[in-house]
């Protein structure tokens, strides 16, 4: 392994072992290999040339969440994340990566039609396959146990996605354009659907981005740099030629992409650099496109008193941690629903989804989201609400695990109904 930017990187760390205080896997796998100071270790160990085992470190770095606590608590600024990504980029040149992510990341994920081709045959599959069950958040296909990860449980897959079931003429031009997301488009169209109307109450006109490919995260994460630029280049490129003023991004984990991530992967004196740039800095949260578009003025007075306590906020990791917009999100809150909004216990761990960890490891990244979910409920919160596509689709599995009354919603849902006066949250179904 040769790689001098990562040597660089890597030398930073001055081995205190703050990071072991906070990471979200120590407490599950209880070794030193687990957290960053252990991962810098075998990353400069495999530098130097002591460890030719490089498949032993490709296992050492996929074992992480990423969830980027470690970095957050890092006193020497050791950029972690940003040292996993190279590493596995760079080990999946050297070593290789499994064929069926190459397959998903280069093939399906950044096209649109293949998406929902996907969506299409999973529903069918699903509907032969697996075992209904009905959850706070809606109905659930659960996976038999030993297949699919003991218990799994899955969403209902719709018929259509979001962006399918706009009218030709619907949502096509406007200053302010909607980053939907695969999941939000194609798994929870709901969510899309709420986003979109919730935006369009500001009175301007919202575009929806189409066709588009999938942020590229997944494969990023995962070393596939070539997929992960695909994906990227087709966006930026679209994005640039659309020229919105703003990009509104519903799911944190998308939002982290085309805000930070994007200007790691496309280099200064890249032709693409000027797109990337652009479109980062248009890029935002939908808490603060909520808060900035005077959509809020429009809810009526939540009442008071009522369902006291009942709604919790959970941050996701790259949207409250990373990109600090967990106010944001918590003033919406307070504004849409009122007293039932209350910190909810535990509010910044982990949900242990991760990615690509909860293919990886679904046991482990169970039992971390499992955590979670039981804290929150044994705090007196009965709806979790939050913003990312992925913290979505792993509490929902983990409220359908451990206690199937709980509802798991994302905050566009809750202005929605705060705005239609109904006052009551209406969650996938
Ligand atoms: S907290 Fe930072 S400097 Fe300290 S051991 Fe962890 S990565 Fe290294
Ligand atoms: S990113 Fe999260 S899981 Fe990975 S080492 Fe850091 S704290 Fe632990």
């Amino acid at each position: 392994m040769k790689d001098d930017e990562l040597r660089e990187m890597a030398g930073l760390c001055v081995k205190c072992g703050t990071c072991r205080t906070v990471c979200t896997l120590y407490p599950q796998r209880k070794a030193e290999v687990a957290v960053a100071r252990g991962k810098v270790a075998i990353i400069e160990g495999a530098l130097s040339g002591e460890n030719t085992d490089m498949e032993s470190v490709q296992e050492a770095l996929s074992d992480c969440l990423l969830c980027g606590r470690c970095e957050r608590a890092c006193p020497n600024q050791v950029l972690f994340e940003e040292i996993v990504m190279k590493g596995r980029a760079d080990l999946a040149e050297e070593v290789g990566i499994p064929a069926w992510k190459r397959i998903l990341f280069g093939k399906v994920m950044p096209s649109d039609p293949a998406m929902r081709v996907l969506r299409k045959a999973g529903a069918a599959a699903e509907r032969v396959l697996l075992k209904k069950v009905p959850t706070g958040s809606g109905l659930h296909y659960r996976f038999p146990e030993g297949f699919g990860g003991g218990g799994r449980t899955v969403p209902r897959l719709p018929a259509k996605g979001f962006i399918e079931s706009l009218g030709k003429d619907e949502a096509v031009s406007g200053d302010v354009m909607l980053f939907v997301g695969c999941v939000f488009d194609h798994l929870y169209p709901g969510v899309g659907r709420a986003a979109y109307e919730t935006m369009t109450a500001s009175g301007s006109p919202v575009a929806v981005f189409r066709d588009a490919a999938c942020c590229g995260l997944p494969a990023m994460v995962s070393g596939d740099r070539r997929s992960a630029m695909e994906n990227v280049e087709s966006n930026l490129r679209r994005l640039r030629e659309a020229a919105p003023r703003e990009i509104v991004f519903p799911c944190g984990s998308c939002l982290l992409m085309f805000k930070r991530n994007v200007l790691s992967l496309v280099k200064e004196g890249s032709p693409l650099r000027g797109d990337a740039v652009f479109v980062a800095e248009r890029s935002t949260d939908y808490a603060s496109f909520l808060l900035s578009s005077g959509v809020l003025d429009r809810l009526p007075d939540p009442p008071a008193g009522e369902r006291a306590g009942e709604i919790g906020y959970h941050d996701p990791c790259h949207l409250s941690g990373t990109l600090g917009k967990g106010p944001q999100a918590r003033e919406v809150l307070s504004r849409t629903v009122g007293s039932a909004f209350a910190e909810m216990a535990g509010a910044d761990l982990c949900c242990g989804y991760g990615g690509t960890f909860n293919v990886r490891d679904y046991p482990t990244s169970a039992r971390i989201g499992e955590n979670k979910v039981s804290a929150a409920a044994r705090g007196g919160t009965k709806v979790i609400s939050t913003a990312c596509s992925g913290c979505v689709l792993q509490m929902r599995d983990m409220a359908a695990r451990t206690d199937p009354s709980i509802r798991v919603v994302h905050i566009a849902e809750l202005v929605r109904q705060a705005l239609s006066g109904a006052g009551k949250s209406s969650p996938e179904r």
